[in-house]
């Protein structure tokens, strides 16, 4: 017998058991991962098993692998947790299964980007005219930006690209910082121009891109097709390059700017952090997560491009079946995907819940919770290594090998988890603040977890 509405009720009580856990449970539990593998199963069964049967042996088997990521104590990566309306709301974009290419597949799905993308422009200071691509996340967003870059950049030199690539193309310059995020070098890849393309923009003491650098760096190159990747969000530090003046320099050189913001740009929503984007929408296309600091689940994105017909002529295409359809530009020619889940609904839902005043008390309390992580771990004798200017803390714990063994116990004790990084050559701790449900007494557990575990070496 399948019950579908019983099963989804036992998916979504599952879910919500598991939440309940998340301020209590370990955050991370070391367990192997062939017993893991080894429970999904051995060979492809031949015979097929009742959906209540699989749904609990899927529960029971992934319980021990899951990590508590959307807690409020993982200050891993740059990882948000998901507000409970877009936790919901995604839930339902499955349940309704909404296929979100265009207003005819679910004019639900195409009015909830529609109206997102509205909001998201208006709150991050973008112009209200730039289109926007619900996509799957930073890496996806630079992708399409920069094919829109690419697209742009060779139409002005009288180059077709979508129909001729690359081959014989006049020569195109891309300058960036070199604090730059890996996936711009991804994205480069693979619109073909290669990682080596990069002219690199030395960074200052903050991982900041140094605009006399960057005027250096573009007057050594000839004047034609420049692309300029500039970034708010240093994935280490948190550190915005200035963008304004670096915008005036690529202005000047007819480039087109790109500004990675895959967590930074959310600095733009608040007053108290709004001037470490200054002159952001002077820029073309931008690059922003949904499921870093918006706290929307996973997979979630947005790539913005000012000029809406350069961003349709780099990513749409034309179908036969599509022809007549009386709908474009839809959801579908701003993004990669055809198919794709309707991502807009948990956005909206996670803006909704928040509203504007929630979003900024949200951005601000993740930067004071990570200066006070900072003087915490400083009062306990931890060294801070970057100018903590967002939500993003280094810390040193005497050299490199005390502080790979301080991140390792601390990930084995499990009160909190963060991880390491390499920074100018000394391995880190790396502490991003980005969970909306984080409190001042989840820092202080942690600090003091932390500095137990230092002490205790
Ligand atoms: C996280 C991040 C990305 C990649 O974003 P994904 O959502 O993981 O694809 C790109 N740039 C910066 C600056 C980031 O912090």
């Amino acid at each position: 017998m399948n019950d579908l509405p019983e099963l989804l009720h036992q998916a979504a009580r599952a879910a919500a058991d598991f939440r309940a856990t998340l301020a209590d449970r370990p955050v991370a539990r070391s367990i192997d991962a062939s017993d893991l593998r080894a429970g999904f199963g051995g060979p492809f069964p031949s015979s097929s098993a009742p959906p209540e049967e699989v749904l609990q042996e899927l529960i029971r088997i992934a319980e021990p692998g899951l990590v508590a990521t959307a807690g409020p104590r993982f200050f891993g990566f740059v990882v948000g947790g998901s507000m409970p309306a877009a936790t919901a709301a995604d839930m339902l974009a499955v349940g309704w299964d909404q296929m979100a290419f265009n207003a005819v597949s679910s004019p639900a799905a195409a009015a909830a980007e529609a109206v997102a993308g509205g909001w998201l422009k208006d709150l991050l200071g973008l112009p209200g005219s730039a289109s926007v691509g619900f996509v799957t996340g930073g890496q996806a967003a630079n992708t399409v930006a920069l094919a829109v870059a690419r697209h742009q950049m060779l139409a002005a030199a009288g180059w077709d690209v979508e129909r001729d690539g690359l081959p014989g193309a006049p020569r195109v310059r891309v300058v960036a910082g070199a604090e730059r995020h890996a996936t711009i070098d991804r994205s480069l890849r693979l619109l073909g121009f290669g990682t080596a393309i990069v002219e690199p923009v030395a960074a200052d003491a903050n991982g900041a891109i140094d605009v006399a650098d960057l005027a250096r760096v573009l007057g050594a190159g000839p004047v034609g097709p420049t692309i300029v990747c500039l970034q708010a969000g240093n994935v280490n530090t948190g550190a915005c390059d200035t963008l304004r003046p670096a915008i005036d320099l690529a202005r000047a050189c007819g480039g087109w700017v790109h500004v990675d913001g895959a967590f930074g740009l959310w600095a733009a929503a608040s007053p108290a952090t709004r001037a470490l984007v200054d002159g952001l929408e002077l820029a073309d296309s931008w690059a922003c997560d949904g499921h870093k600091w918006l706290n929307v689940p996973y997979d979630s994105g947005f790539v913005f491009c000012a000029d809406p017909r350069a961003h349709v002529a780099a990513v749409s295409y034309i179908a036969a079946y599509l022809e007549g359809s009386g709908i474009t530009p839809a959801p579908s020619d701003f993004v990669p995907e055809s198919s794709r889940r309707a991502r807009g609904f948990a956005v909206w839902a996670a803006l909704r819940e928040l509203g504007r005043a929630g979003v900024v008390e949200l951005i601000d309390r993740c930067c004071r919770l990570a200066r006070r992580f900072a003087q915490g771990l400083s009062a306990g004798g931890a060294e801070i290594v970057n100018d903590v200017v967002l939500n993003q803390v280094l810390v040193s714990f005497g050299n490199d090998t005390r502080t790979d063994n301080v991140i390792g116990g601390v990930q084995r004790e499990g009160t909190c988890w963060l991880g390491g990084t390499t920074w100018r050559g000394r391995r880190l701790m790396r502490i991003s603040v980005s969970n909306y449900s984080t409190t001042d007494a989840d820092v202080d557990c942690s600090v003091e977890a932390i500095l137990r575990v230092a002490s205790g070496l």
